[in-house]
């Protein structure tokens, strides 16, 4: 059998969690992602916010496995609870997300979360399956010739990635993987790990009071109800005890609470 043939063999009945989208291919269509996020997005720049969020990234970046990705960390200015990641490294938080966590550690659990999501490649392991399922052979065939470089079709993948950036969906598994690897992330960096059953229960209660500003979130990602039951069940069987705060945190908060309100997400 051919090599690609045998390939798409393998996507179709989805034995393996591999991937046929390099690691450059990946980043190339984060960086035609990022691009589209960006001209959308009102960005918030404020110094002091962006270079904690920053820091805070890299910390947990730090801990991650993985090919080295070109990690960024960017805050986008929507009062909703969100957060996402683009293929390759870019990472978006909602300052509604910052706002909404009462400490550093449920912020590192949300980052860690889609850190994880990068670490490992869910991207590629999606990007793979929807070539095999509804591109077919063509996309693959380029993928697999020549010096495998997407180029335009980086752009156009990406280009589509970034148009419709924050609902992104991942598996139930990819999901459940990046729980529990952003918490290991946590716990690594030195964090509480409960953090991230904690802002769970944030969300919860914010959807009882204000369902709209936590639609979004709930659009990508699994119900809060039974993630919060695995995730207690998980951080008992990690590294009890750790940071749960740091003046710097509490500071954006503050910082944050002065700013002009932030706009909720348009819908759609
Ligand atoms: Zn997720």
């Amino acid at each position: 059998m051919p090599l690609a043939l045998a390939l798409v063999v393998m996507v179709s009945s989805g034995v393996t969690a591999f991937s046929l989208v390099s690691v450059k291919d990946e980043i190339q269509i984060g960086e035609a992602a990022q691009k589209e996020v960006r001209a959308k997005t009102p960005e918030l720049t404020d110094k002091a916010v962006t270079s904690y969020i920053r820091s805070l990234g890299r910390r947990l970046v730090a801990h991650a496995e993985g090919p080295e990705y070109p990690y960024s960390f960017s805050v986008a200015n929507y009062r909703d609870i969100n957060a996402f990641a683009l293929p390759g490294g870019p990472v978006w938080v909602n300052r509604g997300a910052i706002q909404a966590a009462q400490n550093e550690a449920q912020l590192a659990g949300v980052m860690g979360h889609e850190i994880a999501h990068v670490a490992n490649r869910h991207s590629a392991e999606q990007l793979t399956k929807g070539m095999g399922a509804q591109l077919g052979l063509g996309v693959l065939g380029a993928l697999l010739g020549g010096d495998r470089s997407l180029g335009a079709q980086a752009a156009r993948l990406g280009a589509q990635i970034g148009a419709s950036a924050g609902m992104m969906k991942f598996s139930r598994d990819h999901e459940r993987e990046a729980d529990e690897k952003g918490m290991t992330y946590m716990s690594r960096a030195g964090y509480d790990v409960r953090g991230m059953a904690e802002f769970m229960e944030i969300l919860r209660e914010q959807q009882g009071r204000d369902p709209s500003s936590v639609e979004r979130f709930f659009a990508s990602h699994p119900a809060p109800a039974e993630r919060i039951t695995r995730l207690e069940r998980e951080a008992a069987r990690l590294k009890q005890g750790g940071r749960r705060d740091s003046p710097d945190f509490q500071s954006v908060k503050r910082r944050l609470a002065r700013l002009p309100p932030a706009k909720p997400m348009p819908k759609g």
